[in-house]
This record gives structure tokens, C-alpha cells and sequence, in this order.
């Protein structure tokens, strides 16, 4: 029985609705939600079978799955995305199409292929990776996670200077899910400490049989180049690519662990913004 309305603006009837905070994207149960009827809110039931006793109710389901998007750590300016609010006319529709089916067959506990997002800046790779994690957590009850992976590395320094002993802490954390989503896989200056943590993410994320998904900038496709520049605004052929980047190791890991998917198209976040008669 549906307990949220079908055609609440807030929650498109699924019962969930997020919303920024400086901490990062939240979610709740959404105010249209109904008193369940079986159990009239109290979360639990009386069941018969092999004698009477109180179980949970079924309805207790959301409320679990929100605790689960609250930890997730999805950042604030994508509260909002999901695979219903991408705009799959600048190019992006097979890329859109591939990440629904990948969420839709999604089981916890399957050892399963994760998705490796790529193409260039603002594409809607990491719109389509936070609906993919909303997706799996919401109807397939995953504990996922969401890696801005330069976040985490200002994260670990600023640990590191203050002397705080949470880093260990903080990565294991990163372990503890079945889903783990790491964006611009690449970015940043790459030097060895950067590359020895995010070899040290994939590695744990590896041995624990956690599913991976990922987004870069960087073709992931190729052998090196020798190009270490992470200026993209450089003709392809001058560019560098994913293992260029990230070094041989972890690029076969990553290459292990998730299928390169293309994301295609116009700049995503600029014609998004426009009207739409502005649109080519
Ligand atoms: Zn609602
Ligand atoms: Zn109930």
C-alpha cells in the first residue's frame, strides 16, 4: 500500500524529500506521507505465526532508507538530482538509459561491475552518479557513499595538521558501505601522498567486494601518453589521459572494478541554465 501521494511535488511520491544543508544534501520522509494503517505509526505490529509477537512493520522501511541517504554524504547543490530531473536532450540520454538499468538490477550482497562515468567538464556525470547512489539506497535499500575524493584529501590534511587521530576513523568509515562512489577520480595534483590515499580507498573498497562508481574528466581508455597536465581545455591528443593521472595500478583497478560508460554531449551546466529556446 502507497503511503506517500503519487503526485506530490516534493517527494514524486516516493516518500523521501531532500534538501541542502552546510553539511551537505539531507533527506527526511516527506510530509505527505500517510499514517500507515496497519501499524498506525508506531512502527510495529502483532504478528501470528508460530505463537503472537511483535514485529516491525514494513512501513519502517523509509524512515531506514533516508538514515541510510543522511550518511551518504551527497553534496547540497545535487539534493535535488535524480534520474527524473536529468535533461537527457544535450546528449546524455544513452549514458542516462545504462545508469537507470544498472540501479534497476541492482541487488545488495551481488558481486556486480560498477560504472566508471567519463567525458568532459559538466557532461552530468556527477548529476547522474548521486541519482544512481538515490536510486540503489531508496528502492534497493543500499548503504552507499559519495566521495568528492578533493573534499576527503582537504578533509585528511586538515586532520593530519591538527594532529586529529580521526583519519584512520574516516577512511575506514569509507569501507563500511556497499556502494562506494568516488568523483573526479584524477583531479587535482596527484602527487604521490594523493595517489598513495585514493590507492589506498580503491584497494580497501577491492579487498571488502564493494561495488565502485566513478567519474573523471580523463578518458579512461588508452595506454599513457607521458602527458601529466591537467589542463583539459588542451586538444585531446595533447591531453593526458585517466592513467596518465592516477599511474598504472590503480587505473587497472579501477578498470577491474567498473565499466567505462561515456557521458556525451553539450556543456551540461551551462545550457541547463538557459531558457530553453536558447538551447541548439
Ligand atoms: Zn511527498
Ligand atoms: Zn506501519
Amino acid at each position: 500500500m502507497k503511503l506517500a501521494d503519487s503526485n506530490c511535488p516534493r517527494c514524486s511520491g516516493e516518500g523521501i524529500e531532500f534538501f541542502p544543508t552546510d553539511q551537505g544534501a539531507r533527506a527526511k520522509v516527506c510530509a505527505c506521507r500517510k499514517t500507515c494503517p496497519a501499524c498506525k505509526g508506531i512502527g510495529r505490529v502483532l504478528v501470528e505465526k508460530d505463537g503472537r509477537r511483535m514485529a516491525r512493520c514494513g512501513c519502517q522501511r523509509l524512515p531506514d532508507r533516508v538514515a541510510i541517504l543522511n550518511r551518504a554524504n551527497l553534496p547540497s547543490r545535487h539534493h535535488k538530482s535524480s534520474f527524473r530531473n536529468f535533461d537527457p536532450s544535450m546528449g546524455g540520454r544513452a549514458a542516462l538509459m545504462q545508469c537507470q538499468g544498472w540501479a534497476g538490477s541492482f541487488a545488495v550482497g551481488q558481486d556486480r561491475k560498477g560504472l566508471l562515468l567519463w567525458g568532459e567538464v559538466g557532461r552530468g556525470k556527477t548529476h547522474l552518479v548521486i541519482a544512481t547512489l538515490k536510486h540503489i539506497a531508496v528502492h534497493h535499500g543500499a548503504r552507499v557513499r559519495f566521495v568528492e575524493f578533493t573534499h576527503l584529501l582537504a578533509e585528511l590534511r586538515a586532520g593530519i595538521e591538527q594532529r586529529r587521530r580521526g583519519n584512520a576513523k574516516l577512511l575506514t568509515s569509507l569501507q563500511d558501505v556497499d556502494v562506494l562512489a568516488i568523483d573526479e577520480l584524477g583531479k587535482g595534483r596527484c602527487t604521490e601522498w594523493e595517489l598513495s590515499i585514493l590507492d589506498d580507498l580503491i584497494s580497501r573498497a577491492y579487498n571488502g567486494m564493494r561495488t565502485l562508481l566513478g567519474s573523471t574528466n580523463y578518458t579512461p581508455h588508452g595506454g599513457p601518453t607521458g602527458v601529466h597536465t591537467d589542463n583539459l581545455a588542451l586538444p585531446e591528443e595533447h591531453r593526458a589521459r585517466l592513467v596518465d593521472r592516477v599511474g598504472l595500478r590503480i587505473h587497472s583497478r579501477l578498470l577491474e572494478m567498473s565499466e567505462p560508460l561515456p557521458v556525451r554531449g553539450q556543456d551540461y551546466r551551462i545550457v541547463g541554465d538557459r531558457p530553453k529556446d536558447m538551447r541548439r
